[in-house]
């Protein structure tokens, strides 16, 4: 009998958020201690686990069951980012591969800044644990990679404008800080009429536009690209033009999966794109605590191989499994928060042109393989 993980299941188990202490209780992402028996705890990015720490050799140093290495904390730690983050204690760098990922932070001597920055950093290591997890390149533009790699610049509009937007441009993705005050971002969700809008949800989204020049410019990712979701080429400033003049498609439910996606094949990569890492996140999550599709009561119709980009692709049955049973969850999930008189946790209905471009995400995403540098 062999003990070796297929890739596929070593993936799900690096995705899954169900973590346990060494003292047997169960422990969360984010957590620095155990409260049942009070062992400090760090996130292992390589691993996509919180372990349990032992004093190390050196001051400052950690070790943990099952690891040779010798860790230490991320200088975050004990900032408002309040990061929980391993990387190995040689390594000259005070900050792990998430927190190195940023290149400016706002002033947090200001009260509310500081309370944005703890918030936006808690979810951009859900998104950052997840792209390492899926085996995506994670490196920074400013310290590591400055061709390829990838920063953040966390800006709050000054008093008298201009007002900062959020947005990618070559690896450096811009966040408003402000989204990160729950009032202010659902002032604007509902402005702008959009049925989700999250901090995680904008990470997602941008870094989208990010693994699009990484993974499909260029690449032979970008006919099938353009056969699929349509030209980029297209201009964009005119795409904005007339999604300001006369919103979105009547009938764009039927072709894509919001409606901010028609405005142009970049935007609808980035929606499809941040969609794939919502499903994912939710239904590894959901299986790390054994919560199992096949036992609930299926309302759903079920999407078959007509619905996908690449019917007869090895993954194909898999990936139409796995989206089958996500869709019986959230259905579940929606009617739960319903029972709660609270949003819907999934708004979104998908049709069958948004699972083929689901699918073709989930292509381009098996199709490269990194390894983590801690
Ligand atoms: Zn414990
Ligand atoms: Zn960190
Ligand atoms: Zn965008």
């Amino acid at each position: 009998m062999t003990t070796e993980l297929t890739d596929a299941q070593a993936r799900a188990r690096r995705l899954s958020r169900s973590y346990r202490c060494r003292c047997g209780k169960p422990v969360f992402f984010d957590n620095t201690l155990c409260l049942a028996c009070g062992a400090t705890l760090g996130y292992l990015p390589d691993e996509g686990r919180v372990a349990a720490l032992e004093a190390g050799p050196q001051p400052g140093t950690w070790t943990t069951s099952g690891r040779a290495d010798v860790l230490k904390l991320c200088g975050n730690r004990h900032s408002p980012a309040g990061c929980n983050w391993l990387m190995y204690a040689a390594n000259p760098k005070d900050l792990c591969i998430a927190c190195r990922l940023n290149r400016t932070i706002p002033d947090v001597q200001d009260a509310d800044n500081a309370r944005y920055w703890g918030r936006i950093e808690g979810a951009k290591r859900r998104l950052t644990s997840q792209l390492i997890a899926l085996g995506l390149p994670v490196r920074s533009k400013l310290h590591d990679d400055p061709e390829r790699g990838l920063m953040f610049d966390f800006l709050r509009s000054p008093p008298k404008g201009p007002q900062v937007m959020t947005g990618h441009a070559d690896g450096l993705i811009t966040i408003n800080v402000e989204e990160a005050d729950d009032a202010k971002r659902e002032q604007i969700r509902h402005a702008m009429r959009e049925p989700y809008r999250t901090l995680l949800g904008h990470f997602r989204h941008e870094v989208g536009h990010y693994y699009w020049d990484r993974l499909v410019w260029n690449t032979r990712w970008l006919e099938p690209f353009r056969n699929l979701f349509g030209d980029e080429r297209a201009s964009y400033a005119d795409a904005l033009k007339r999604n300001y003049e006369q919103g979105p498609p009547a009938d764009w439910a039927h072709s894509y999966i919001s409606s901010y996606a028609t405005m142009h094949p970049w935007e609808d990569w980035a929606e499809t794109w941040a969609h794939y890492m919502h499903v994912v996140d939710t239904l590894a999550t959901a299986m790390g605590f054994s919560l199992d599709p096949h036992n609930l009561e299926g309302h759903i119709e079920p999407f078959g191989p007509d619905a996908l980009y690449a019917p007869d692709d090895p993954n194909a049955t898999r990936f139409l499994e796995l989206l089958n049973g996500w869709l019986e969850i959230v259905m579940v999930l929606n009617e739960m928060a319903r029972s709660m008189g609270q949003p819907d946790f999934y708004p979104f209905v998908m049709c069958k042109p948004a699972v083929a471009k689901l699918q073709f995400v989930q292509m381009v995403v098996l199709d490269s393989r990194s390894n983590p540098e801690l």
